[in-house]
C-alpha cells in the first residue's frame, strides 16, 4: 500500500523540485530548438508507486498535473490530496474499472488510456450516474466541472502485448461518439501512445511510434474535414517518457509523461 501521509522533509522537497525544474528546462530548450512554444507541451509528473507526500511537496510549489497508473492507488491518493489537482489516469484500464474511476475521483481530469468504444461509453455512462447522484442539476457549469477529458490510446508499435487501439473503424466510431448527444461527461483531448522500448533506445533519428501517432492525428483531422466539422478543439498528442521525451517534443508531443527523472526509481509493485 502506498504511503498516504502528507508530511515531507525539506530535503526531499528540494530534490523533487530541482528534478522538476531540470526537466522543465530541458523541455523549454527542446521547444525553442524546434521553434515551438513551451506552453504547448505539458510536463505531467508521473507519481505512481510514490508516496502522497512527494505529490504534496510538488503541489506546494504550484504543480497541479499528476499521473497515476493504478485505479485503487489513484483513488486513495485523491482522497487525501488537494481537490484542485488535475489527475491523469495513464495505466492499463479494464472496462469494469471505469466505474470506480468515474465515481471515486471527483477531480479526475484526463483518462489517457481509453482504447475501445466500450470503455469510452462506460466511462461516460458511469460519470453521468455519478453526477446525477450528486443532485447538482445539469447546468453548463456543473457539466464543465465534472467532464473528464479522454485520450484515445493507440497501439503504434503493432506489438500484440501492448495495449492500445489499432482498428481504424472503431477509432472513427469513437470520434463519432464524442459528437453524439449521448456523450455528456467525456470529451476528446487527444491521442496517446507508449513507444516501444526498442524504438526509444535506438539511435535512429525518428521514433517510428511517435511518427505513427502523428499520422493518426492527420487521419483524424481529415475525417473532421470530410464530415465538415469546423471549430473542433485541437487534438493533443501525449507521447514521451523519461527516456525519450526529447525526441517526442521534436516530433510534436503536447504532453510528456515523466516519472523516473523527477521522482527517482520506483519500488516494485506488489
Ligand atoms: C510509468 C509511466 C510513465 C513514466 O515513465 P518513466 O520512464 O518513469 O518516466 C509514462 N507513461 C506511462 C504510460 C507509464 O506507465
Amino acid at each position: 500500500m502506498t504511503d498516504l501521509s502528507l508530511n515531507y522533509s525539506e530535503s526531499r522537497s528540494s530534490e523533487l523540485y530541482e528534478n522538476y525544474i531540470t526537466t522543465l528546462q530541458q523541455l523549454e530548450k527542446e521547444c525553442s530548438v524546434n521553434s515551438r512554444s513551451s506552453e504547448d507541451v505539458l510536463l505531467l509528473c508521473v507519481s505512481k508507486l510514490k508516496p502522497a507526500s512527494d505529490i504534496q511537496a510538488l503541489y506546494d510549489k504550484g504543480i497541479r498535473h499528476f499521473g497515476e497508473n493504478y485505479v485503487q492507488e489513484l483513488i486513495s491518493k485523491s482522497e487525501v490530496l488537494p481537490k484542485d489537482i488535475k489527475w491523469h489516469f495513464i495505466g492499463g484500464l479494464q472496462t469494469n474499472k471505469c466505474k470506480d474511476l468515474a465515481n471515486k475521483v471527483e477531480n479526475l481530469y484526463c483518462v489517457e488510456t481509453i482504447d475501445s468504444l466500450k470503455k469510452l461509453k462506460k466511462l461516460n455512462e458511469q460519470r453521468c450516474k455519478y453526477v446525477e447522484g450528486l443532485g447538482q442539476g445539469s447546468d453548463a457549469a456543473s457539466s464543465e466541472k465534472h467532464t473528464i477529458t479522454v485520450n484515445i490510446q493507440i497501439n503504434t508499435s503493432g506489438e500484440e502485448q501492448k495495449s492500445g487501439l489499432s482498428d481504424e473503424s472503431e477509432f472513427f466510431q469513437m470520434i463519432d461518439f464524442f459528437g453524439s448527444p449521448e456523450c455528456k461527461y467525456v470529451k476528446l483531448n487527444g491521442l496517446m501512445t507508449i513507444g516501444s522500448w526498442d524504438v526509444s533506445h535506438s539511435e535512429t533519428e525518428e521514433n517510428k511510434d511517435f511518427a505513427a501517432l502523428v499520422s493518426w492525428k492527420s487521419k483524424l483531422l481529415s475525417y473532421y474535414n470530410k464530415k465538415g466539422h469546423t471549430n473542433v478543439a485541437p487534438v493533443k498528442l501525449s507521447m514521451g517518457m523519461s527516456s525519450d521525451y526529447i525526441q517526442a517534443i521534436k516530433q510534436g508531443s503536447n504532453e510528456i509523461r515523466v516519472g523516473t527523472s523527477i521522482f527517482g526509481t520506483r519500488p516494485v509493485k506488489n
